[in-house]
């Protein structure tokens, strides 16, 4: 079990200041909602519809872009549908620029991160879905930091948005110019902020201008396991692809690496990703950090390829990303090669994880763990822009 790490985030803890509710954006609402919305301002009804095509079409989020409404019109619709939700306060690049980082404050002082990743054939932006998370994964930068709070579907889409706008403007000679992809693999628990994840999710999926129009298969919700709520999600009119972050095969350690499964032991939790994958026909993707002489025995790799076999399941090796203070590392790297065979061996298919971004600390709740670290000076990195200095 890793130490207590310092307080990275100056901001009043939880506790102190109290759950905010983030102001009401364009984001959170559907389309009948925004309608409503523009109406209660007493501005026509089709407003709605502009504001939406500015945002979620032309990926326009600054209200003073938005030119063919009257400026009576925008001040209106800016100060009650367009608030600022997310202020950038370090942005951080790698691999040409086709690996991005930004960590936001939010209104209320909170921090989150989003990540993106640009491919030849894909555009996939990672972003948090709550502040920090409860789960209490021993080796997560975030769980180390406890949960902060739920983020509103509008922090989620917003970030998608931002990110979509960069896809816009290039990333690079060899990258689309269209944001694909979306992983909820930031911060955060994405299954115990359910309302508003699936709120996200369904603006994200929605044809433009109601919403993004991304594919439902591109987008990836990661859990740790909350039982209940993937047998809802299954229950969705969405073909999503479905995330479990498993760990271990067997209840002793994973009890210890996810406390969860404290509750919902590793036989119950891949019963309702079985469950998931006939409802929709889509394979799960089994998430599995390898941790040097914790997890990585070839026993377990065995355990895993028995209770995988014939499933419609993958499975993704993740290199472990040491986090600050930690006593576990990852497994070097001829453990994971038989790791990775023995679980091929027993006909499951299987991957390692592709660790770009490692450079701006591109897992899990790196970057908000390491925000006050000097080191980072030191490490090579290209530092796109530094903003709210003051604020901090
Ligand atoms: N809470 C969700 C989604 C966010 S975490 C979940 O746990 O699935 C996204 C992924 O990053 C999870 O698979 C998580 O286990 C993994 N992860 C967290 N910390 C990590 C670390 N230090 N190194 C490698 N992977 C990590
Ligand atoms: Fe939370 Fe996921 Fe980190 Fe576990 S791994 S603490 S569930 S963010």
């Amino acid at each position: 079990m890793s130490t207590a790490l310092p307080l990275v985030d100056p901001a009043p803890p939880a506790s102190k200041r109290g759950r905010t509710t983030p102001p009401r954006h364009l984001a959170d609402l559907d389309l009948a909602g925004r309608r409503a919305a523009v109406a209660a301002l007493g501005e026509p009804e089709f407003r709605a519809g502009q504001v939406s095509h500015h945002y979620f079409g032309r990926l326009v989020r600054d209200p003073a872009r938005m030119t063919d409404l009257s400026p009576a019109s925008r001040e209106r619709i800016a100060a009650e549908l367009l608030p600022t939700l997310l202020t950038p306060v370090k942005e951080l690049s790698c691999d040409g620029g086709t690996t991005r980082k930004t960590l936001w404050r939010l209104h209320d002082g909170a921090r989150v991160e989003s990540v993106l990743m640009g491919y030849r054939d894909r555009v996939t932006v990672c972003v948090s879905s709550q502040a920090g998370c409860g789960m209490g994964c021993p080796f997560c930068a975030t769980g180390q930091a406890g949960l902060t709070r739920n983020l509103s579907t509008a922090e989620i889409v917003d970030q998608v948005v931002w990110f979509a706008g960069q896809a816009v403007d290039g990333l690079g000679p060899d990258v689309p110019s269209r944001l694909s992809h979306v992983v909820f693999m930031g911060m955060g628990e994405p299954l115990a902020n359910y309302n508003r994840v699936l709120d996200a999710v369904r603006r994200l999926v929605a044809p433009a201008p109601e919403g993004l129009g991304l594919s439902q298969r591109h987008i990836t919700v990661s859990t740790v396991g909350l039982v209940p709520a993937i047998e809802r999600l299954a229950g969705e009119d969405l073909a999503l692809t479905l995330a479990l972050s498993l760990h271990a095969p067997d209840d002793d350690l994973r009890d210890e690496l996810v406390p969860v499964n404290q509750r919902w032991k590793v036989a119950e939790v891949l019963q309702s990703a079985w469950n998931y994958a006939a409802r929709t026909g889509r394979r799960v993707s089994i998430e599995y950090a390898l941790i040097r002489d914790v997890n990585d025995q070839p026993w377990r790799a065995d355990l895993l390829g028995r209770l995988l076999a014939n499933k419609l399941a993958h499975v993704n090796l993740i290199p472990l990303n040491p986090t600050p203070g930690s006593r576990w590392d990852a497994s070097p790297k001829s453990v994971e090669r038989e790791f990775l065979r023995r679980v091929r061996s027993a006909g499951v298919p299987a991957t390692v994880r592709d660790t770009r971004g490692r450079e701006i600390d591109g897992a899990c709740g790196q970057l908000a763990a390491s925000e006050n670290r000097p080191q980072l000076e030191n490490r090579g990195l290209t530092r796109l822009g530094e903003r709210g200095k003051a604020e901090q």
